[in-house]
């Protein structure tokens, strides 16, 4: 084993929404800050691919197969990469509402209050947004949380025809929204992500980024209560780091996993895993996307625009949450949603230049996304050091009316004499997302002030070691039904904060 002969302030393992943004931070606070990144730099060719190749090659799958509730192998969509899933996510940030933060009452059951509330994180959000550029505008969302100020970026213009679009919609009631996008200047590389926002805005004077570095496991000093090294296995040999605050940004699934491969003779069921809640709780947004017959061709590659929240709180005669509508990106350059119709995607692998061109121009896409319970029973656990995932959605009534709401509500308006650029179909293709789409998950070590029943306290740091702490979504104790990107930002801004005055005091 090399040991590294250098000590810093932090090690982040991972760079991603949570681990880049608080690399960035920290280094410019001026800490000594070093990254261990399993993934490379992506090449640009790879990042912003928009044409049917989304759909052909098994692309943004690591080479790795984890394992699923019937034992059966499958590729996750999950980017190892400089900057992590936000490489290939759609970039958009939106606040949890305030309400998602406290006890919620779903039809399934009662979602969880996190430990703080939104005021408390609300400052985050604000230095989230101008970080990450977020362009919005805020005031037509009726579930939009409070904000200290507007945007500093308006939205950009949307494709023309989703405009008439958005029109038909609000005759149908509906207030849609633009979505708050991260937007860089790049033409070449448009969206923002944590490459860009977290690694690259940081203090390279104090930031030392060692890529293709794959954390393996953590050691404890002999009382267990604090990470001694770190190792990882680098270009094919074993090296041991150290620090004196080491955080865990892996992501949801593999942060759980270096957990539970860190047992030892302290930590027998994994480290900080007294409470045998690591890996457990595992939520993975409910998602089905859903097609719409378009009059007016379109190039199918353009980024998610509208959102809708009317049905967030519930609908008339129901009065729990059924979840968030997205219009998604363009069918040749949503990379979910390459992933996500499976018998679209299967259709494309098996006859090569299947017509999708044709179908990204006639069609509009749409994500319904709903909330999901927090069951100890959805697990992330090693076998043989193989991940394996059980998983059953929970809280499927809810996200079954909300998709059947939004079929209402897109046949309205589609009859609509005075909408043009939709038509009536047939029927509307529909997809729920398969097992391999994992970005949105969340949950595996939760926060919570009890020892018994969540992993790290409302700092992020592990009830069971003094240094060790995580910023990323596994912290998350619900799974709001907006995507968690911009919450993982802002988790890992106030984790800095945390740390500075740490590391100072
Ligand atoms: C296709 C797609 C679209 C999405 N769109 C949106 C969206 O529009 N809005 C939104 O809010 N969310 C979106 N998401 C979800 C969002 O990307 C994630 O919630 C967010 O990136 C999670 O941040 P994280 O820091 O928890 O993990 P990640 O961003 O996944 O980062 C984890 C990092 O850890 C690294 N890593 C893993 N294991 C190790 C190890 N052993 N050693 C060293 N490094 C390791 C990984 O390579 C990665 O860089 C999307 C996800 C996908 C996949």
């Amino acid at each position: 084993m090399i040991i590294d002969d250098r000590h810093y302030d932090v090690i982040i393992i991972g760079s991603g929404a949570g681990g880049g943004t608080l690399a960035g931070a920290l280094s410019r606070q001026g800490h000594t800050v070093l990254v261990l990144e399993r993934g490379g730099p992506m090449a640009l060719a790879d990042q912003n691919v928009a044409d049917v190749d989304l759909f052909r090659k098994d692309r943004y799958h690591p080479r790795e197969r984890w394992f699923g509730p019937d034992g059966d192998p499958f590729p996750p969509q999950t980017m190892y990469a400089l900057g992590g899933n936000t490489k290939i996510w759609g970039a958009v940030l939106e606040r949890m509402r305030e309400k998602d933060f406290e006890e919620l009452p779903l039809q399934e059951g009662i979602s969880p209050a996190w430990p703080f509330d939104y005021a408390e994180l609300a400052p985050y959000y604000d230095r989230a947004e101008q970080l990450y550029r977020v362009h919005g505008r805020s005031g037509i969302d009726p579930s939009e949380p409070p904000r200290s100020a507007e945007f500093a970026h308006l939205p950009r213009p949307l494709p023309p025809f989703l405009e008439p679009l958005r029109e038909a919609l609000q005759r149908q009631g509906c207030k849609p929204y633009d979505l708050p996008l991260s937007w860089s200047d790049d033409r070449d590389d448009p969206t923002g992500d944590a490459q860009l926002y977290g690694l690259a805005w940081g203090d390279s004077q104090h930031l030392s980024v060692r890529h293709d570095a794959r954390v393996l496991r953590l050691h404890v000093n002999p009382s267990g209560r604090e990470v001694k090294g770190v190792e990882a296995e680098v270009a094919g040999e074993q090296w041991l780091f150290s620090a004196d605050i080491v955080v865990l940004a892996a992501g949801a699934i593999n942060t759980a996993a270096i957990l539970l491969r860190s047992n030892n003779e302290r930590h027998p069921q994994g480290l900080s895993n007294g409470s045998d809640q690591v890996g457990r709780n595992l939520m993975n947004l409910q998602l089905t996307s859903i097609l719409q017959l378009a009059t007016e061709r379109n190039d199918g590659r353009y980024a998610r625009s509208l959102g809708i929240n009317d049905y967030y709180w519930g609908d008339k005669n129901v009065s729990f949450p059924l979840g968030h509508i997205q219009a998604a990106g363009g069918v040749l350059q949503d990379a979910l949603f390459a992933e996500s119709p499976p018998v679209l995607s299967l259709v494309s692998k098996l006859i090569p230049d299947f017509g999708l061109e044709r179908l990204a121009s006639r069609s509009i896409a749409w994500w319904a996304m709903s909330e999901v319970l927090p069951d100890p029973h959805n697990k992330v656990w090693l076998h043989h050091d193989q991940i394996r995932i059980n998983y059953l959605h929970n809280n499927r009534e809810a996200h079954d009316r909300l998709v059947y709401r939004w079929l209402d509500t897109l046949k309205a308006a589609e009859a609509d004499p005075i909408t043009k650029v939709v038509t009536a179909a047939p029927t509307h293709p529909r997809g729920e997302a398969p097992m391999s789409v994992v970005g949105y998950s969340c949950g595996t070590c939760r926060m919570g002030e009890n020892p018994a029943t969540a992993v790290v306290n409302r700092d992020g740091r592990c009830h069971e070691l003094d240094n060790l702490y995580i910023a990323d979504t596994s912290v998350f104790p619900s799974c709001p039904s907006v995507g968690p990107g911009l919450t993982a930002i802002a988790i890992a801004l106030r984790l800095s904060d945390h740390l500075e005055a740490r590391l100072h005091g």
